[in-house]
């Protein structure tokens, strides 16, 4: 596999007038930049300082913008072979004025024979305007893999001069995976601060650390919660196939080596109300792992490319914080009716998605759920993508039952008095949330009229007056069950 510096290299040597490098730490960047420039002459621009020495980063002369900048620049590419170096300029790129000077250099360079310049933008920001797209080529840094992160620890370890054990150095960088080696040396260095030594203990270190990184990007959200597998009423084949998923992905290492696939993730498609979103929280702490929730519309970007790159390092910090439970909501809406005129970014984001699905093999388990599933494209169903698709329908009566008892004990309202069975014989049609929604709403009532408990015939009253998603919702209720037996898709409850 070429390393950056060959791709680098061979985007010069190919006259890509524009390289966009898409990456924080500046003197890494530099750092290759320097390594491929022989003969050549380099100029930086800076954001914050104007022009400064490549070498010294001393600003060289007053702070001119951009525009001027290269103005006064671009010249240089007909005496010497250049390179123009733009850093953290991605907000000018909204500069009419930057855009065309851009675009005029980069037109010099393909066509111009007496001139040769070379332009690189590196930020962590990536922005590819409309106007420039046929210009810019991306490099992105690629991620350490297993022996370079060996090294990385090895180093730092020889430079500290410290004693750590080959068990450590191996465990560590199993977690240290999907970090790049900035990230790595930071947690390495965080480690030593605490206590003078790396131990295996780190391990949990790195896990903040990774936590920490999604809190800073926008592109997944930490879930936190307190719901355990005995806060969902019914759905028992569900809960009986995740139960045995999480004894595999507990003991990963074990399962690998006795020649267990990994498991990859479920569907759960549904009534609006009945566990979905519970499920998938149940599911991060059956597995003990981070819950992290990808929203497909927030990686919608307004610059060609943004979106896509979006999505991929979404998917990329989802696999830096492996081993975690990848909870994607409402997948209908963001990929609904694929094939049949929704934008060219949506179908490659969907492609995109499709792609790591299918060919992943690490430890992000998915969890998809969504309502309809009739305009999802079919390829998202076909074998591959997820273990187990798995229906979750408006409760029985068994399940009813349940959900019941667990709202009721969840508010120490629970008491032998309350005809359960009775409430759910009276509550067909009504989901989880119904349910839930009776049960809360009985006891505030009773709470206002200075009553302790709750009565049966007090919930019945509440029932009464609280109309069920069946009534509410009646067609998308009947859509829903449709497209589900047209699907012959398994029922999440093993009950009638
Ligand atoms: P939507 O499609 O509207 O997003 P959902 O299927 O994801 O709905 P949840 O958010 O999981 O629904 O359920 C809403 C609430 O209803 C839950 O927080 C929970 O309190 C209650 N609930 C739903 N189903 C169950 C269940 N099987 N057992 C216990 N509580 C449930």
């Amino acid at each position: 596999m070429k390393d950056i510096k060959e791709y680098l290299s061979s985007y010069v040597d190919a006259l890509r007038p524009i390289i966009y490098i898409n990456h924080f730490d500046f003197n890494y960047t530099d750092k290759i930049i320097e390594d491929i420039s022989e003969n050549i002459t380099i100029i930086e621009y800076n954001n914050s300082l104007g022009k400064v020495d490549f070498k010294t980063k001393a600003p060289q002369i007053e702070m001119t913008s951009l525009e001027e900048f290269l103005k006064e620049n671009r010249e240089n590419g007909f005496d010497n072979n250049t390179f123009i170096i733009l850093k953290d300029i991605h907000n000018e790129l909204d500069n009419p004025k930057v855009l065309s000077i851009l675009k005029r250099i980069s037109e010099d360079n393909l066509y111009r024979e007496d001139y040769y310049c070379t332009i690189f933008i590196v930020s962590s920001i990536l922005k590819v305007p409309r106007e420039l797209e046929n210009y810019i080529t991306i490099l992105d840094a690629p991620l350490p893999i297993d022996k370079e992160i060996k090294n990385i620890m090895i180093n730092f370890i020889k430079e500290l001069d410290i004693n750590v054990s080959k068990d450590v150095i191996n465990e560590l960088s199993v977690s240290f995976k999907g970090l790049n080696k900035f990230q790595i040396e930071q947690i390495l260095n965080l480690a030593y601060q605490n206590s003078g030594t790396i131990e295996m203990q780190d391990k949990d270190l790195i896990l903040k650390e990774k936590e920490q990184l999604v809190k800073k990007s926008s592109m997944l959200e930490i879930i936190n919660f307190k719901e355990g597998i005995d806060d969902i009423g019914g759905l028992e084949t569900l809960k009986n196939w995740l139960e045995r998923k999480a004894k595999i992905f507990k003991n990963l290492g074990k399962a690998k080596e006795s020649g267990v696939d990994v498991p990859k993730g479920i569907m759960i498609v549904g009534m609006p109300g009945c566990g979905k979103s519970l499920t998938a929280k149940v599911t991060s702490s059956l597995f003990n792992v981070p819950l992290v929730r990808l929203d497909v519309g927030r990686l919608l970007g307004k610059y060609v490319g943004e979106s896509e790159e979006n999505m991929r390092k979404a998917l990329d910090l989802a696999e830096a914080i492996s081993p975690c439970v990848l909870w994607i909501d409402e997948i209908e809406k963001a990929f609904a009716g694929i094939g049949s005129g929704v934008s060219e970014v949506t179908t490659r984001l969907f492609g995109l998605l499709l792609t790591w699905l299918q060919e992943k093999e690490n430890t992000v388990f998915v969890v998809a759920t969504a309502n309809d599933i009739s305009n999802l494209p079919p390829e998202f169903l076909r074998k591959g993508r997820f273990d187990e698709i798995f229906f979750t329908d408006l409760p029985n009566v068994n399940e009813r039952t349940d959900i019941i008892k667990i709202h009721l004990k969840k508010r120490n309202k629970f008491n032998r008095d309350i005809d359960i069975y009775k409430l759910a014989k009276e509550t067909d049609g009504y989901n989880g949330a119904d349910l839930e929604y009776i049960i809360k709403d009985t006891i505030e009532e009773a709470f206002i009229n200075n009553k302790d408990t709750i009565t049966t015939d007090d919930l019945l009253a509440t029932i009464k007056e609280t109309k069920s998603i069946s009534q509410t919702l009646k067609t998308k209720i009947e859509n829903i069950r449709k497209t589900v037996e047209e699907m012959d898709i398994k029922k999440a409850t093993n009950k009638n």
